[in-house]
């Protein structure tokens, strides 16, 4: 292995720290640039931190030209569904208009390898499962056009400038290291797992779940739940790809298996031997019914294998974490 520099952008977020300690742990040099908007300084050690925005071009100048850095990971952009349909510009300003500002900053100062955190998102409701990398990109929301606009851009910036990216397109992310050091703090919170957590830990009275009527086995939106171990793993795999040569790509990133809004607080209720109270709620705007990956692209071409392919193994990880942190890096 050659030693590389990374600047992570959005590092101190959920899974950019991840994927930070996983970059040390590899032996490699890591900055991180974090706004601090949702990110957590805590929950980043043992490389250099530079406290900003990804669109300040000034700050991304000195850095570029301060540090060789070989490739830079973009983690830092807003990802719920339902805040993009009532914000939509906010999530085209940030995850569109600033992450282009961060390409043009790197073409300027000739940083040539760029992974890029896309989302299952993109494809919409699709019309097959599982989903396979070309089926047709329709998303339902602002959140995943929004991403699926810098996939575009970095279509148009590979072949004008060179600029050589992977889009690794997450279903969706959960769990923490098992250290319990670092993990999931959001607030407010709105994803499923540390929601139905909250409630095991006391925090909240029930879990609501946003709709009962969708078109899958139990009524519930079912979903392909991916380690945030995993993924760090495969944003490794894939500049190494990138490292030997390889051209711009995209891959999507989950385990294979569906499973329900049910299924999950089910599970979660053994892991945890809490009750957890479930209530019928509407649904949610721009939610899908149901988002399952192939990942079969990245395991034959990197060789990306989950470690925690299950999500009882997955949820584990976060319990252990939100038992141990209950107000996240507060305490
Ligand atoms: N969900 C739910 N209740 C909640 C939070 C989420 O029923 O309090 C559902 C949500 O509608 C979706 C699934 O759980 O079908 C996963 O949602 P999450 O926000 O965790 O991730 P997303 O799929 O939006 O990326």
């Amino acid at each position: 292995m050659i030693m590389q520099t990374y600047l992570i952008v959005g590092g101190a977020g959920y899974i950019g720290s991840h994927v930070v300690r996983a970059l040390l742990a590899s032996g490699h040099e890591v900055l991180v640039l974090d706004n601090l908007e949702k990110g957590h300084r805590q929950a980043v050690h043992g490389c250099e931190f530079f406290q900003g925005d990804l669109g300040d071009r000034d700050l991304l100048g000195r850095i570029f030209s301060r540090h060789g850095v070989d490739c830079v990971m973009h983690f830092a952009a807003y990802a719920l569904v339902g805040e993009s349909v009532e914000q939509p510009l906010d999530y085209y300003d940030n995850n569109t208009g600033r992450t282009t500002r961060l390409l043009q900053a790197m073409v300027d100062h000739g940083v040539g390898r760029f992974i890029f955190s896309s989302t299952a998102a993109t494809y919409g409701e699709p019309g097959r499962i599982p989903i396979m990398e070309d089926y047709p990109t329709l998303p339902t929301n602002p959140y995943g056009r929004s991403k699926l606009f810098i996939e575009q851009i970095l279509r148009d910036a590979d072949a004008a400038h060179g600029l050589r990216y992977t889009a690794l397109r997450y279903f969706n992310a959960a769990g923490a290291d098992p250290s319990g050091e670092i993990g999931e703090d959001h607030d407010p919170e709105s994803h499923l797992i540390p929601i139905v957590l909250q409630v095991a830990l006391g925090q909240r009275e029930h879990v609501a779940i946003f709709g009962t009527d969708w078109d899958t086995p139990d009524g519930t939106c079912v979903r392909d739940y991916v380690h945030v171990n995993d993924l760090a793993q495969a944003h490794i795999l894939a500049d190494q790809r990138l490292q030997g040569g390889g051209t711009s790509t995209v891959y999507n990133l989950g385990c294979e298996n569906g499973y329900s809004v049910k299924e999950i607080i089910d599970i979660s209720r053994k892991v945890t031997g809490h009750p957890i109270p479930a209530v019928a709620a509407p649904r949610r705007p721009g939610d899908p019914a149901r988002l399952i990956a192939s990942s079969r692209k990245i395991r034959a071409e990197l060789g990306w294998r989950p470690q925690f392919g299950d999500p009882t193994s997955i949820i584990r990880t976060a319990w252990n974490w939100h038992r141990d942190h209950p107000h996240g890096y507060g305490n």
